[in-house]
């Protein structure tokens, strides 16, 4: 591997969050870190970037790094090694496994947060190399439904539209998507067409999200019964004369046998409305809008995909765009919003059990040409295991090695806590990862292969678009860390495979990938970047993104699939689809009355284990939570604010509890970001059932069978700390980054006495106590101060009235002098309400909710223009703009 050279001061990179794809311009600034802002030439978001993207600044410190290789000894603790002793073992011990039980023993697992680079490496030593099929990645979980529908109905995984379209369209329909939060830079597209060509946006989604309040027409459905919301559609189509039967007879095959599935399952506007449990009034204006407007673009996300019948709702709705002939023109067609960064490269390079490469399959034909095209020994030949059944597999002892890249599987994964218990049976288990610890590591990895993280690592990604970007390293690699495209060919070249694998740089990679792209591909399969193939290593650095296809001889440009059909089947005609009768999973039963849906909040991204080290991102959702109707928590005795426990037959957690009237009854939502490393009892994953869809083996996220009951601790409290923390065992609690340290929420059964004794034994030597209790009302606070500064506090108090932690974060963020931070530790009343800032709305600029409410009381704001003009919030990403909408509503009621 070359020498590290000396970084520029600013480079043109990507986000490594969503499938957005943003273009970034990082500067490196003189304290290590970088500044961090949106790149007004990059297509996907032409400068604007959400809070995530523009908080990425904060996030680079090396705190949590894993810096060198490790290996677990037999007393369980963890010893640095050297590259060589690591790289061998991992190689010794899969030669010994392959040897003994042949290659399916082995199994990797990989991500979409990983550099196409990274995943062609990966994907092509375990498929050519090693002979085994399975490699799966976490895109698994959030897009192989929508990659087995574009399938089903194109012939190939192809997104047909780009983002243009959105721009362009008068009707946009959102599916299962809260891209307010989820695609905040899209998003800001749609309600830039909203505003400015009079676009009409209809949300579909059993709750109301942020996404919700924008929308012209909100269509509440019953959870799982998006496939007769689209059949009913289908069938006002026929009905009224809205088809376009030219494209249906020249380039499709199936309507007729589509329609009458469609007419078993909605026959009629009335049928419709009973079976999503919409009114009525709003599936005929759903159904009218649709009819009359033909720049129709239809955006669906993990609503759709992560569902045990996913497959069959992504073609029920491309169904739509093919009847009407909507797809591949200006303004119209299905479009699949990606989660991940790179799930889109991930798909392209092959990187699912069910994929070879480069968009080809198993059968003879592809396995001979990539066996040919990679000169493979052992070229895989048939399908491998899917992420759950990869798992499960895991737990039977059947795969008896794994591989993880750049993912947290014991966090993520359906039925988490038994895949953590069962990664105990591996005989090997090996973990690429950036941070020293994650529940995945404390699983029992027994190698831990430091790898280079955002900002340090050089590549590609291919984002929602097919729009294909660098993303370029601007950050020297600390300690020991490798790119994983190296570590996996080490591997391979240990195993003997090193002439494959003799790449010097990402360059080589990049162009093997390309060539393999254009192989014996004369038109009939999509994925083709045969123009890319001779790049010079100067030109790859200089790569502008590129949208594919881009073959051999072609000008790069913006291209839409199937305007004029051709689609990638045999007899390149569109296959319409049969849906089966929508379902939810699972019948809810005494025992579990309520449906668990899943998903995610604004600010937070995955497992936390980059956007938990920003202070102003973990502002807005500073604890795991359940949002529940407030008629379902009043019949269960749940106060709002109030902790509760959630079970499911696969697991429980404790959370905070949000009465929320968006949540429709029978059903709570939790986000899945949380993790031992940042809560106790709150993984998500841990309660999930481990269904998938027959098709693509997504599996079902969101309906699992629950029940909800307080969770009864005698007091609540809060600690910052500018030092870790350790809590007394049986302690729930968060734990969130705040400027200067850290913040701890906990609930409790220990007396305030022993709180005491906690802080006054992880106190410094030279700090002083400031101690406060009213022991009748069970309050008790502490300070902790050197010389004149505020270094951090706890306070406790009765559950049903726990203390408000605001206004002394506020003084801990500032590092306040001691002074009024002593005010608030004695306060007889509690805290002094006016330095309460309340919650954080906009992460971009820090505005806090209490700032809001000032101006708008004051009279200085009206509208939610007027705040942002006033305090800038709103005025960047937008993702806060529901919410702002929301307090001026609030505030102007109140007033
Ligand atoms: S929308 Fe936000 S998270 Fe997604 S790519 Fe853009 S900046 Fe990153």
């Amino acid at each position: 591997m070359s020498a590290i050279a000396p970084q520029p001061a600013a480079v043109r990179t990507t986000c490594p969050y969503c499938g957005v794809g943003c273009g970034l311009i990082a500067a490196l600034d003189s304290a290590g870190g970088a500044s961090i802002s949106g790149d007004p030439a990059h297509p996907a978001n032409l400068g604007r970037l959400c809070a995530k993207g523009s908080a990425l600044g904060e996030t680079l410190s090396l705190e949590q790094r894993l810096l060198h290789p490790m290996i677990r000894r037999a007393d369980g603790s963890l010893a640095r090694v050297s590259w060589d002793t690591a790289l061998d073992t991992v190689a010794n011990r899969l030669r010994t496994i392959i040897e003994r039980d042949g290659p399916g023993a082995i199994a990797f697992y990989l991500s979409g947060q990983l550099l196409t680079e990274d995943y062609y490496v990966a994907n092509k030593l375990m498929k050519g190399f090693i002979g085994s099929s399975n490699v799966d990645t976490n895109s698994r979980l959030c897009m192989a439904s929508s990659v087995a529908g574009h399938k089903r109905a194109f012939g190939a995984d192809t997104v047909p539209g780009i983002y243009r379209d959105i721009d362009e369209a008068d009707l946009i329909v959102l599916v299962g998507s809260n891209a307010a939060w989820c695609h905040p830079v899209l998003y800001q597209r749609m309600i830039a067409a909203r505003q400015g060509r009079g676009a009409k946006l209809i949300v579909i989604d059993p709750r109301r999200t942020a996404t919700a309040k924008d929308a012209d027409l909100f269509l509440p459905i019953a959870p799982g019964m998006d496939s007769a919301l689209f059949c009913g559609l289908l069938v006002e189509l026929a009905e009224t004369q809205a088809l376009d039967q030219a494209f249906i007879d020249r380039h499709t095959t199936g309507f007729a046998e589509a329609l009458r599935r469609a007419r078993e399952i909605a026959p009629d506007t009335a049928a419709t409305a009973r079976a999503t449990a919409i009114e009525e009034a709003d599936v005929a204006r759903f159904f009218e809008l649709f009819r009359n407007t033909d720049r129709v673009v239809t955006c669906f996300s993990q609503g759709v995909n992560q569902s045990a019948q996913g497959t069959d709702k992504v073609n029920a709705i491309i169904n739509l765009h093919l009847a009407t002939g909507r797809i591949g023109r200006p303004g119209m067609g299905p479009l699949s919003l990606t989660g991940q960064p790179n799930a889109m490269g991930g798909r392209e390079v092959g990187g699912l059990a069910n994929q070879l490469a480069v968009h080809m399959g198993f059968s003879p034909t592809e396995t001979d040409r990539v066996r040919r095209f990679w000169d493979a020994p052992r070229i895989a030949t048939a399908e491998g295991r899917k992420a759950v059944d990869m798992f499960a597999a895991i737990e039977r002892g059947t795969i008896k090695a794994l591989w993880v890249m750049a993912t947290n599987p014991a966090v993520s994964l359906p039925r988490a806590g038994a895949m953590r218990a069962a990664l105990k049976n591996l005989e090997l288990f090996v973990v690429s990862e950036n941070v020293v610890s994650n529940d995945t590591i404390a699983a029992g990895a027994q190698l831990l292969l430091p790898a280079a993280a955002w900002g340090e690592k050089d590549g590609t990604v291919t984002n929602s678009e097919r729009r294909i970007s660098r993303q370029r390293a601007f950050l020297p690699s600390p300690g020991e860390v490798r790119p994983d495209w190296w570590i996996v060919s080490e591997v391979a070249r240990r195993l003997g495979f090193g002439d494959a694998f003799d790449y010097q740089g990402p360059s080589d990679i990049f162009r093997e990938h390309a060539a393999l792209s254009a192989f014996e591909n004369s038109g009939q399969r999509d994925f083709d970047i045969g123009a890319l193939a001779s790049l010079s290593d100067a030109a790859y650095d200089r790569l502008d993104p590129v949208m594919w296809p881009v073959r051999a001889g072609e000008t790069p440009g913006e291209r839409r699939f199937f305007g004029a059909g051709d689609f990638f089947t045999p007899d390149r005609r569109a296959r319409f689809i049969s849906p089966e009768p929508p379902r939810p999973y699972a019948a809810t039963s005494a025992a579990f009355p309520l449906r668990l849906n899943t998903g995610r909040v604004r600010d937070q991204w995955h497992t936390m284990t980059r956007t938990a080290m920003s202070p102003r991102l973990c502002a807005h959702s500073p604890q795991p939570f359940i949002e529940i109707h407030p008629d379902d928590a009043r019949a269960l005795g749940l106060a709002d604010g109030g902790l509760a426990k959630v079970t499911t037959p696969y697991g429980s957690a404790t959370l905070k509890v949000f009465r929320h009237g968006g949540q429709q009854r029978g059903s709570i939502f939790a986000p899945i970001h949380w993790s031992d490393a940042t809560a106790a009892q709150a993984r998500i994953g841990e309660l999930v059932a481990a269904a998938t869809d027959p098709i693509s083996g997504q599996p079902e996220l969101k309906a699992t069978p629950a029940r909800v009951e307080p969770a009864k601790f005698a007091y609540r409290g809060f600690a910052l700390t500018r030092r870790s923390m350790a809590l007394p065992e049986g302690t729930w609690f968060a734990r969130l980054a705040v400027g200067g340290g850290a913040g701890v929420l906990f609930a409790t059964n220990e007396p305030p006495a022993v709180w005491h004794d906690l802080v006054r034994r992880l106190m410094p030597a030279d700090a002083e106590l400031a101690a406060y209790s009213d022991r009748p009302r069970g309050v008790a606070r502490f300070g902790v101060f050197r010389g004149d500064r505020f270094d951090g506090c706890l306070f406790v108090g009765p559950a049903h009235r726990p203390p408000q932690w605001e206004a002394a974060r506020s003084l801990f963020e500032a590092g306040a002098a001691a002074a009024p931070a002593r005010r608030i530790v004695f306060a007889r009343r509690g805290v002094d309400p006016m330095t309460d800032a309340g919650p954080m709305i906009c992460a971009c600029f820090g505005v806090r909710l209490a700032a809001i409410r000032d101006v708008i009381s004051a009279g200085s704001a009206t509208s939610v223009a007027d705040i942002g003009l006033r305090l800038r919030a709103g005025t960047n990403c937008g993702s806060c703009l529901p919410e702002l909408r929301d307090i001026v509503e609030r505030v102007a009621q109140s007033v």
